[in-house]
């Protein structure tokens, strides 16, 4: 049978995909943490996991690097999911894409103003697409990480960053104003690798399917 890889995340993602991974009889022989290796061979023949960066996971799996990933839909949407199948919504790593401000900033009357608001984020294409549809006149700021830090010293007005128990955002007095869209991990699938190893794939997509419950 044809060798099949999945590239997943460390951190939150692959947190929440061990129970699946283990429902689906893909847990790692070894444990990650320990072994600080990047590719695992897991308890099914043939099925091995790669660890990258998150934001990397389509572009392993878009250059068939990895046969199938496990992507946050936030990635995938900045990415733009070209060259990827989608197949499932795995249900887990849940949280909100969101626009937050300073508690004490007037996101709705600057908006309403046709103010020109600086914003920082490191989803740049999906806040581009969000405003511009909204008509609101921003400057985008590429941020890498704590977004949050953005607005407090004076770097932006604004932030898109996601927004899980809320816990981050009121820590730093700063609140959401607009919600973007909802954000879970789905699996996505290289189509090439698809057709081509198609009675190793298809049921592992089976496997992710009745492993994410549905
Ligand atoms: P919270 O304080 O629970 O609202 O979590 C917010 C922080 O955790 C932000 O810095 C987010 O970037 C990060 N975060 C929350 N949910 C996720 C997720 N599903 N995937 C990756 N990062 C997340």
């Amino acid at each position: 049978m044809a060798d099949v890889t999945i590239a997943l995340a460390k951190g939150r993602i692959f947190e929440e995909s061990l129970p699946l991974l283990a429902r689906a009889g893909l847990e790692p022989v070894d444990d990650p943490e320990a072994s600080r290796k990047l590719i695992l061979a897991t308890r099914r023949a043939g099925v091995r996991l790669i660890l990258v960066r998150a934001a990397d996971v389509p572009t392993y799996v878009q250059y068939g690097a990895a046969d199938l990933g496990v992507a946050g839909r936030d990635l995938l949407a900045e990415h733009g999911g070209q060259g990827l199948y989608q197949p499932l919504d795995l249900g887990i790593a849940r949280c909100r894409m969101a626009v937050a401000v300073p508690e004490g900033f007037d996101y709705a009357g600057a908006v309403r103003q046709g103010a020109r608001l600086r914003v920082a984020t490191k989803y740049i294409q999906t806040a581009r697409e969000h405003f511009a549809a909204k008509g609101v006149h921003v400057d985008l700021i590429r941020l890498y990480g704590s977004m949050e830090l953005a607005p407090l010293v004076g770097l932006a007005d604004a932030i898109v960053d996601l927004v899980d128990t809320g816990n981050t955002l009121r820590a730093n007095k700063l609140r959401v104003v607009e919600e973007l869209m909802p954000i879970s991990s789905h699996l996505i699938v290289n189509p090439a690798s698809l057709k081509l190893k198609r009675d190793a794939i298809a049921p592992l997509i089976e496997s992710f399917r009745e492993a994410a419950g549905g």
